[in-house]
């Protein structure tokens, strides 16, 4: 029963659909149950009956191949979340490609109200008028009206309506196009929370994170997870009831998650665990070559190293085996590491016990949640000597930009507090740079900060010559600035400015500045690719927080990751320095006194 013209149509009674789905098919099926959820929603029904259509969907796009066998078992009704009604619907438009409830749904609303009803701000009234006036009944239909101009003079909606749908559809497709991915801190939580349900379960003795994510990637496609363990199924069975699973494929090792990426599961007993980590931890090109070494000095990589006090420790040992010290995870890209590990111990590698103080941080004084004091009394507790303050200035006014009076009065309260905290505070700004590339205070200000961040936040569109040109301007100032989130990326939402990132590097070299390595998890800017270019150029860095709360101030784990990744050594970090060392090293007229 694979053919269209039975959609569904005899037993309701309804018109075919014009859209008709296809039988046994499970995309369809989740496209179908997706489209079940919307049409629900806007009908304004209890939002859970939504949501539970939703969860149908999740669930049967995670099944993959399986779904035809679990509606033939009757396996369905064992999986959480499923209730009979649900799977009525699955098994409907599974057999059939319809189902009666989505047809008499479809019947209520506009010809591609579910579609539609994905847009931020859509309603079922804005709907049917652009429907009943334009015949619009898609979302691409929707974007060619909404540009030839012909919805702002729809009653009810207006031409600034207009520009946001424009805007709403555009970010819209952002998320449909590609695979879906996660970013790396959302996979550092979601591993805290698989390992803390793991940790009661009698059959596991150990679980440690692999894969990409312990490399440290910005974003992943999935989540790689080493189990130590004898018992495969006692893992899968505790493994069903966590929360984050949706469904766990035996057979192929894989649990699928809410967060909509595949968790792979390396489950392996003690003995062979270790050669498991390294093998599932390395770039396929970093084990391809590790392999290629061993066969050359005919060595077996194996179970040598049973007597190793821990896997990390048993890890390492394959590299001394081979005659190399062990890569740590960051650099284990495929790249030159081995060639490196040959003379090189990597004990200089940047790591966050060498950090001595917390740079770029924002207080209340702009768009950051916690006072001058807070943020010091945070920055000592966790073991810091310095903090830098350097709160956006007047033109972000988005972000109360912070204008020169309230500058100084902001530099008393530091004074003031300083007496109170036992840590050094700096006097700084993350100053916008201008479209013609000049800082947003005056000299006469700029010279008696202590610290100055540069940063784009505004202009980010423009042309690349252009944006080179403006960066460029910046970075030769004679004032020593830090170039703050270079690329103004916002991971999986915003592209990196367009600028030729070479120019501005060699103009940054010519000049004075470091800059920065961003920690706040949704930029980590720059992008490791990039370090390495900048460190041929011998420029500095800093790692920093960009917080804008105290909990902000957790993101320097991250930062150092992204370091490491670009190779960077303990030296080239200005805030591994001690605290005067740091304040000379930052001063911004360093370079007019000298
Ligand atoms: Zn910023
Ligand atoms: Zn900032």
């Amino acid at each position: 029963v694979t053919d269209d013209d039975q959609t569904g149509s005899e037993e309701t009674g309804v018109d075919p659909d014009p859209r008709a789905l296809t039988a046994h098919d499970q995309a369809h099926v989740a496209r179908a149950l997706e489209e079940l959820a919307r049409l629900i929603a806007l009908s304004g029904e209890a939002p859970f009956k939504a949501r539970a259509f939703e969860r149908g969907a999740q669930l049967v796009s995670a099944m993959g191949d399986e779904l035809g066998r679990l509606i033939a078992d009757q396996e369905l009704s064992s999986i959480d979340g499923i209730g009979p009604s649900l799977i009525k619907q699955i098994a409907e438009l599974w057999e059939t490609g319809s189902s009666g409830l989505l047809l008499r749904l479809r019947k209520e609303y506009p010809l591609g109200a579910g579609e539609l009803s994905r847009i931020k701000g859509m309603t079922v009234r804005r709907i049917r008028t652009l429907s009943e006036q334009l015949g619009v009944q898609s979302v691409e239909e929707l974007r060619d009206a909404c540009a030839k101009g012909r919805v702002a003079s729809l009653h009810g909606f207006g031409a600034k309506t207009e520009a946001r749908l424009l805007t709403q559809i555009d970010a819209l497709e952002a998320r449909q196009t590609g695979e879906k991915r996660i970013l790396l801190y959302e996979a550092e939580e979601l591993f805290a929370r698989i390992r803390e349900h793991l940790a009661s379960c009698q059959a596991v003795q150990a679980v440690a994170l692999s894969g990409a994510a312990r490399r440290a990637e910005e974003t992943l496609r999935e989540l790689e997870l080493l189990i130590v363990s004898d018992d495969e199924q006692g893992v899968f069975d505790q493994l069903k009831d966590l929360g984050a699973v949706i469904y766990v494929d035996r057979k192929r090792r894989v649990a699928y998650l809410t967060s909509g990426i595949p968790l792979c599961l390396h489950i392996e007993p003690a003995a062979r665990a270790p050669l498991a980590w390294l093998r599932t931890t390395g770039s396929e090109a970093h084990v391809r070559e590790l392999e290629a070494r061993a066969k050359k000095l005919g060595i077996a990589l194996g179970e040598a190293h049973a007597e190793a006090s821990s896997l990390s420790e048993a890890e390492s040992g394959f590299y001394r085996q081979l005659g190399l010290s062990a890569v740590p995870v960051e650099l284990r890209q495929g790249t030159n590491e081995l060639n490196l590990a040959e003379h090189d111990d990597f004990a200089d590698l940047i790591a966050a016990p060498d950090i001595q103080g917390f740079v770029h941080c924002h207080t209340t004084y702009s768009d950051g949640r916690h006072s001058v004091e807070e943020m010091a009394r945070a920055a000592h507790a966790l073991g810091m000597q310095y903090i830098t303050i350097t709160d956006h200035s007047p033109t972000a006014h988005y972000a109360r930009g912070v204008d020169v009076d309230r500058l100084r009065r902001q530099w008393d309260e530091i004074r003031e507090v300083e007496t109170r905290v036992p840590i050094r505070i700096l006097r700084g700004t993350e100053s916008d740079i201008l479209e013609d590339g000049s800082l947003d205070y005056p000299d006469a200000v700029l010279d008696q900060l202590e610290v100055v961040i540069a940063s784009i936040h505004a202009r980010f569109r423009m042309d690349k010559a252009a944006m080179t040109e403006r960066l460029v301007r910046a970075m030769q100032l004679p004032v020593f600035k830090i170039w703050g989130h270079a690329l103004g990326r916002l991971l999986l939402t915003r592209d990196p400015i367009e600028c030729d990132v070479d120019r501005v590097f060699d103009a940054l070299k010519g000049s004075s500045g470091a800059i920065e390595i961003s920690g706040d998890r949704h930029r980590l800017d720059l992008p490791p690719a990039l370090i390495p270019r900048a460190r041929e150029r011998g420029i500095p860095f800093v790692i920093s927080v960009d917080a804008h709360s105290t909990e902000g101030l957790n993101s320097l784990a991250l930062g150092v990751k992204m370091a490491r990744r670009g190779g960077v050594r303990r030296s080239e970090v200005l805030n591994a320095l001690t605290p005067d060392a740091f304040a000379e090293a930052v001063r911004p007229t360093r370079s007019l006194r000298v």
